[in-house]
């Protein structure tokens, strides 16, 4: 997920990357209070997963209170490249020296991140010039890597153990957080010589979001996961084909790293809860159902109370109501499974004794789609 710009922040923040002064609002009369406490000047920010927001006229300088109440409600109005506002950050105008490119991107294929530095910053990366490109492997970065490239960007002495304690803590965030891209853009060298994050884009990776529930406050819910929500599941969408349910958190996660293990990619993973009942099951394949590209749906169901014939008749149910037409990998461990197995005989659900076996076929079907 791309966090926005002031959650971004936060996290920079949260490794001691220094950030102006700053907070975000959704609405006007919220915003009044942070003007007041802030102080003037301070900048406007329209907050949305997207870039060019300056180009655009989403960052403003603001002055005084008559600027802010027109300003304000202008950029929270603003649609930028399609995307409207999801709030507005006011943050303590910064005077800006010179702007510098710094990011820390993890390069999937090789395992490793990549770090890219410019003494040109405050544009757009592919307009950076002279960019600086090491790559660091999985760990955090060292200050000889940080002195070598400060060194190559021509940073000043007093400038430079900033620049080389700034990219150790980005690559501490990285690592910690598994993310996809850390970058700040610009990182502003201001007039009292001090290093400050003025932008910041962070972009975790969607397949382990999951070991970091303190990053998702940050997760913009879609319309299945709020649908999800109100039915009492927790739901969160990621980006492989294979949809996971299963009832109760630990189950879920176990899961879904052998599922990972064995080569396959999770689309989502649903919790249904204590107990499942045909009514929950049917839920949440209706929900799964509108999740597009997934191949194979794996379930992992534990519990004394489970009837595996009611499960099963919710799988029959989503047939024959064309609510699904991929296979189901399933593993249900409750009583009447023979009876179970009977009924799903001529469908496309397979029920499995070990979840191991669910998996593989789930892995298998995949791979031939
Ligand atoms: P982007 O256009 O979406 O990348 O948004 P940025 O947050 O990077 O802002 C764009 C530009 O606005 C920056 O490169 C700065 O030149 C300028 N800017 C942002 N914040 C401030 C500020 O506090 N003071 C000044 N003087 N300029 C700012
Ligand atoms: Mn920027």
């Amino acid at each position: 997920m791309r966090l926005l710009e002031f959650q971004a922040k936060e996290l920079f923040a949260e490794y001691g990357i220094h950030t102006p002064q700053g907070r975000a609002s959704t609405d006007v009369d919220m915003a009044r209070e942070d003007a007041e406490s802030l102080g003037y000047p301070f900048v406007i920010k329209f907050q949305a997963p997207v870039g060019g927001r300056g180009k655009a006229g989403g960052i403003q300088l603001c002055s005084n209170r008559e600027e802010f109440e027109i300003k304000y409600p202008q950029i929270l109005e603003m649609v930028i490249k399609g995307e409207r506002a999801r709030a507005i950050l006011l943050e303590k105008a910064a005077d800006i020296k010179k702007e510098l490119y710094l990011s820390l991107f993890l390069n999937r294929s090789k395992r490793c991140y990549t770090v890219i530095a410019s003494a040109e910053g405050g544009v757009e990366i592919e307009s950076v010039k002279d960019q600086i490109i090491r790559e660091v492997g999985m760990g955090h970065i060292t200050d000889d890597v940080g002195l070598e490239v400060a060194r190559e960007m021509g940073l000043e002495e007093n400038i430079t153990n900033q620049f080389i304690d700034i990219l150790s803590r980005l690559s501490q965030l990285a690592v910690e957080k598994e993310v996809e891209l850390a970058e700040i853009n610009p990182l502003a060298i201001l007039d009292d010589g001090s290093l400050v994050a003025l932008d910041g884009k962070v972009i975790t990776d969607d397949n382990s979001n999951f070991r970091h529930p303190e990053l998702q406050k940050y997760h913009e819910a879609s319309e299945v996961e709020e649908r999800a929500e109100k039915s009492g599941f927790s739901l969160v969408t990621m980006d492989g084909n294979i949809a996971v349910i299963g009832n109760g958190a630990g189950l879920v996660m176990s899961t879904l790293d052998m599922l990972s293990d064995s080569g396959g990619r999770a689309a989502c993973f649903l919790d249904v809860g204590g107990g499942a009942t045909t009514e929950s099951v049917y839920e949440a394949l209706t929900l799964i159902s509108k999740i597009d590209g997934i191949t194979g749906i794996l379930v992992n169901l534990y519990g004394g109370i489970v009837k595996t014939t009611t499960v099963a008749s919710a799988f029959l149910l989503a047939y024959e109501n064309r609510l699904i037409d991929i296979p189901v990998f399933a593993r249900l461990k409750g009583t009447e499974s023979d009876k179970a197995r009977v009924m799903l005989a001529d469908s496309r659900t397979e029920l499995f004794d070990s979840v191991e076996d669910a998996i593989q076929s789930a892995v298998t079907e995949a791979r031939t789609q």
